[in-house]
């Protein structure tokens, strides 16, 4: 629907909430205000709604699938939007991702982390990445084990374009508050372990819709909202 000029998807006062929602846990969590980050996750939502939230001021934007993703950019031209690439990374897509993308957030693999860094151009900054980290143990799920990841930090570090910035996790869906900040704690805790002054990992990508406040409270510096932001995927 290009020319249109009004908002009637809601996205706008959908964001005026959710941007609430975060100053609110920022303060009720004694987190600095203006500390975390708002990534709107537009998979699976239309072209016409990015465009209503970045007119509202939402700059950066997730997605999840490669293709349709690039599709989206191409259809959206010039608007100068910054993507987040948070979905399973394929092989085949790599190239996608490094060419298109600002960040990437599920990082979790050396060969995929090696050809970002090989096909990320020279012209644009270096790709900032966040490392997935799985902390249900379920097998099958995106994401390196606690275990894991001193080491995979170390084999990244020699990659030239390729920027590891923090960590990024998708935990199981818990109802009550403590059953959801228990991961976004784990997390913190293995942010600050591994953390240096060569490599502070300063971000803590975490916290969907509806657990944003609960990662708030462990100290996310990015959360992910899809839903609140963009009503619900069909
Ligand atoms: C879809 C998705 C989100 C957003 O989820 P909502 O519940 O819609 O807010 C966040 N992170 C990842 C990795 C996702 O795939």
């Amino acid at each position: 629907m290009i020319g249109v000029r009004t908002d009637s998807s809601g996205v706008a006062e959908r964001l005026v909430l959710v941007r609430e929602r975060i100053r609110a846990a920022e303060e009720r969590f004694g987190r600095e205000p203006g500390s975390v980050a708002l990534l709107a996750v537009s998979k699976k939502h239309g072209t016409e709604k990015i465009r209503a939230a970045f007119a509202a001021g939402q700059r950066a934007f997730g997605e999840s699938y490669a293709q349709e993703a690039v599709e989206k950019m191409d259809a959206l031209g010039s608007l100068e939007a910054q993507w987040h690439f948070i979905g399973r990374i394929q092989s085949n897509k790599t190239r996608q991702i490094a060419e298109r993308f600002d960040w990437v957030h599920s990082l979790c693999n050396l060969k995929h982390a090696r050809r970002l860094s090989e096909q990320r151009p020279t012209t644009l900054p270096p790709l900032a990445a966040c490392v997935q980290v799985n902390l249900d143990e379920e097998t099958g799920k995106a994401g390196l084990a606690p275990a894991q990841i001193a080491e995979f930090i170390a084999a990244c570090a020699g990659l030239p374009r390729l920027k590891l910035v923090g960590l990024m996790t998708l935990p199981a869906q818990a109802e009550d508050a403590e059953a959801q900040r228990r991961p976004f704690r784990a997390l913190r805790l293995i942010r600050d372990r591994l953390a240096s002054t060569v490599l502070p990992l300063r971000v803590l990508s975490m916290g969907m819709s509806a657990d944003l406040e609960a990662a708030i409270a462990e100290g996310a510096t990015m959360v992910r909202v899809g839903t609140a932001v963009f009503g619900s995927r069909h």
